[in-house]
């Protein structure tokens, strides 16, 4: 294991400036004393934007990848048209660095706000494919803007980024206690696409004797995901719907403010990028309300990411303990930031 960290960190725009300092915080608490943490920040976002008309030049592209690992507060302002920052900066980064999954854990801590309250435990993780489908920008419009106007978005799918991906979530599903990954798509509708996704995964599975197998269309998935969210333990699925899926999983358990995400290239040839799944929040930014949590456990999905399993480990004891003992009394970022950081070291 190597003991240092080179830490690329990008704090962006609204609330992840607010957000990103605590993860940091945390971050540094958490770390053993030998494990020496080099930062380096980056101006990227809506103000970069503004100022410069950049989004993401090449030769920070090139200093990021120098990087073991990237953390990301939110990027987005209403301020910025829609797609500029999202296809010149995000999508960018996920393509060049290859972040092919799309990991996303969601677990009901206690004492969460949830409409599932008082459900058996919920514990699974969303493996999302992350450089293909419907997100390649593969497509376009003819007789734009007239009432003749014909528009196509075409899903990209091809054998070599579904099987890698299929392949890191039978990886996921054999370590954990139930074994159990279950392959969501539409395959009754979408039939070139769905039969191939579900022949790689039956494929592969021969390789995982030990790990349970089960295959729901994408609406089946959504009501099983609030009437039975515990039949899941690993879904593995394309961007879009992976996309969906993870926001209503957010939504059920408990909230947008515990959200943790990591966009993973598992072979480590390029830096992987760990942020929460909330945007910029412009309404709350400045006031001190953002809740650090889901940026917090990001840090802890980067730290076992790069093998610090033990630190990932006593932060999500941390956030699970400071949740039990939350009393509804209103904290402020910092106070929470600060409370976790205490609970990390202590
Ligand atoms: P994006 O397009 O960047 O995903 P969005 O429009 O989906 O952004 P968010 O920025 O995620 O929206 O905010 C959605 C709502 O959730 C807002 O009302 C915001 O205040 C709230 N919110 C988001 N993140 C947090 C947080 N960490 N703590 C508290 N509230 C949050
Ligand atoms: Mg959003």
């Amino acid at each position: 294991m190597s003991r240092s960290i080179r830490l690329a960190v990008i704090p962006g725009d609204g609330i992840g400036q607010e957000v990103v300092a605590q993860g940091l915080k945390v971050l540094s608490a958490v770390l053993p004393q030998d494990v020496k943490l080099e930062t380096q920040e980056y101006d990227l976002g809506a103000k970069r934007w503004h100022a410069t008309g950049e989004t993401l030049p090449d030769a920070e592209m090139a200093s990021l990848k120098q990087h073991d690992a990237i953390l990301l507060g939110a990027i987005g302002d209403p301020s910025v048209p829609s797609g500029v920052l999202e296809r010149g900066l995000l999508l960018k980064l996920r393509f060049a660095f290859d972040h092919f999954v799309n990991l996303r854990p969601s677990k009901l801590f206690p004492n969460t706000s949830t409409p599932l309250a008082g459900r058996p435990d919920i514990d699974f993780i969303v493996v999302r494919e992350g450089t293909e489908g419907p997100y390649t920008g593969n497509g376009g419009s003819l007789r734009t803007g007239t009432p003749h106007e014909v528009a196509t978005e075409v899903s990209l799918n091809t054998a070599y980024g579904v099987e890698r991906v299929v392949r890191d979530a039978y990886e996921r599903a054999q370590v954990r206690p139930r074994k159990k990954l279950t392959l969501v798509h539409k395959n009754n509708v979408l039939v070139h696409a769905g039969h191939m996704w579900k022949n790689i995964f039956d494929k592969v599975g021969e390789e995982y004797p030990e790990v349970t197998t089960d295959y729901l269309h994408v609406d089946a998935a959504t009501i099983f995901f609030v009437t039975q969210p515990e039949r899941f333990d690993v879904i593995v699925t394309d961007n879009l719907f992976g996309d969906i899926l993870t926001d209503l999983a957010a939504a059920v358990t408990g909230g947008i403010g515990l959200a943790a995400s990591g966009n993973i290239n598992p072979s480590g040839a390029f830096p992987s990028m760990f942020e929460p799944v909330h945007g910029s929040a412009p309404d709350i930014a400045g006031t001190g309300k953002a809740d650090p949590t889901a940026t917090i456990l990001s840090v802890a999905l980067l730290l076992r990411h790069l093998g610090y399993d033990a630190e990932a480990g006593r932060i999500e004891e941390a956030v699970a303990a400071d949740l039990e003992a939350r009393d509804g009394t209103a904290r402020t970022t910092d106070e929470i930031g600060d409370a976790l950081a205490g609970r990390v070291a202590g």
